[in-house]
């Protein structure tokens, strides 16, 4: 049966549908504590539950009923990515869940072991809240705005079990032409081909696909498209990229936040560059090494907690891996107040860029090419890439537009001065090498593009480095 003809779906849902999108816009500071004390309490109860949560709480002295809202999360237990693997499967679903009911979603695992978690209908479902909320912000009308994904259709991946198990049931009842799914793996130009006959208002995908989309575009291709944003998420989105992708189509760049284990969207950059979190369906957290939290606007690692759906909890988990600067809260002139992640997502802390003397920089702060270019006023670099091979040692390859090659400054002059602007950030017992190359190679046995930032370098080296 199409789950959505069921009442105990669709009557939550239609809720949702009205409630959850304006809920930040109309919620005052107090409102929304009471909705997210409620919504914790909740969602701390289910999780008492599961047996990975229970035993964890039992361990700390904690009963479910001894939380009696948000703030008392300081009192439970973190959960590690290691947790949920050891504990999967009948350890992190609550007992009696219907294994039937619910769908295995399983993390890319390109930045080290995958995991697994579970979700349903509901949860799925529940989870549009957050796209449309954010679609309202850009005045896009989702059944009406023309919306392409490129995206990686895995079996078990995230976008493939919400393509089957939510949009296709809803196309059922309401034609959704208006939504298109592409594989990231069709060849550019065809993509690019396809993008122009669909005219979209909207596109998500990941940057450097984006950026290739940018060079067919600034070569002739793809007249139609004219869209009113493209999102992107899945990658870190550096501002050299951000402004080859705006200036080739005229149109904004914003970050989403997500990932498997949110299963939602965390939270969204606004017109005004903020990133705004869904703060009615996520609680964050940044902590140190030593698991404490650190101040706000201070950098820590990402500790998340999801405030709504089923299958396996998600509290307090610090497994993805990401370094934040969080504000409790911030009056934005997009007119929204919210908890907010200052700067953005910083990238992977395992993709950290660590320097002798201890000196460490999360890969989105360890991009400069924009900053090295400043005042050339060129887009002669397609794309690049900066590897760190060893402690002492930075690669920065470069691939340079044939067509741009002889305009403007020379290929040489501006990899002198990339070299000279990492040279000064890094100091001078760091080698940097600026090489030219045809293209960017795709990471071994990845389907997302490669990375800006890649460290050789490990942890462990790197905390040798710092001395922990
Ligand atoms: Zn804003």
């Amino acid at each position: 049966m199409n789950p959505f003809f069921n009442p105990l779906n669709s009557l939550p849902l239609l809720g949702s549908y009205f409630f959850d999108p304006p809920r930040l816009v109309h919620m005052n500071a107090a409102e929304l504590k009471r909705y997210q004390n409620k919504a914790f309490k909740r969602i701390v109860k289910y999780a008492y539950e599961t047996p990975l949560y229970h035993q964890k709480y039992k361990k700390a002295g904690i009963h479910a009923n001894d939380i009696t809202g948000i703030d008392d999360i300081v009192k439970l237990p973190f959960i590690t990515k290691q947790d949920i693997r050891n504990s999967f499967l009948d350890g992190v679903i609550p007992r009696g869940y219907d294994g039937n009911k619910g769908h295995m979603v399983s993390t890319g695992g390109t930045t080290g072991k995958s995991v697994s978690i579970y979700t349903d209908f509901c949860t799925i479902a529940k989870a549009a809240s957050p796209v449309l909320r954010e679609l309202q912000r850009f005045h896009l009308n989702w059944l009406k705005a023309r919306f392409i994904h490129i995206g990686n259709f895995n079996p078990n991946r995230i976008d493939l079990v919400a393509q089957e198990s939510f949009h296709k049931p809803l196309t059922s009842i309401i034609p959704m032409d208006n939504k298109l799914n592409l594989d990231i793996n069709i060849p550019m130009t065809k993509l690019i081909n396809t993008i122009n006959e669909f005219r979209p208002d909207l596109i998500l995908t990941y940057p450097a696909v984006f950026q290739h989309l940018a060079y067919l575009k600034r070569k002739g291709y793809g007249e139609h498209i004219t869209p009113t944003v493209f999102w992107t998420a899945g990658a870190m989105l550096d501002e050299y990229t951000r402004r080859y992708v705006e200036g080739a189509f005229n149109c904004p760049l914003r970050n989403i936040y997500t990932s498997v284990e949110s299963q939602a969207d965390i939270a969204f950059e606004c017109l005004e560059k903020t990133w705004h979190i869904h703060a009615d369906f996520f609680h964050l957290e940044a902590i140190d090494k030593n698991h404490e939290l650190v101040s706000a606007g201070e950098q820590g690692h990402l500790a998340i907690t999801r405030l709504f759906g089923r299958g396996t909890p998600i509290i307090r988990y610090t497994g993805m891996d990401d370094w934040v600067r969080l504000r409790p809260s911030k009056d934005c002139i997009c007119g929204l107040s919210t908890p907010v992640i200052e700067g953005g997502v910083e990238g992977r802390m395992r993709a950290n860029i660590i320097l002798p003397g201890g000196k460490v920089f999360p890969p989105g702060a360890f991009c400069f090419i924009e900053s090295a270019l400043q005042g050339f006023d060129t887009f002669k670099i397609k794309q690049y890439q900066i590897i760190q091979h060893r402690i002492d040692a930075i690669e920065i390859l470069l691939v340079i537009d044939e067509e741009l090659r002889d305009v403007g400054p020379s290929v040489s002059v501006i990899m002198n001065r990339i070299m000279k602007a990492y040279q000064k950030k890094v100091g001078p017992d760091v080698t940097i090498l600026v090489k030219e190359v045809d293209t960017i190679k795709y990471p071994k046995n990845a389907r997302k593009p490669p990375p800006i930032v890649v460290s050789h370098v490990k942890l462990e080296e790197g905390y040798r480095e710092l001395g922990v």
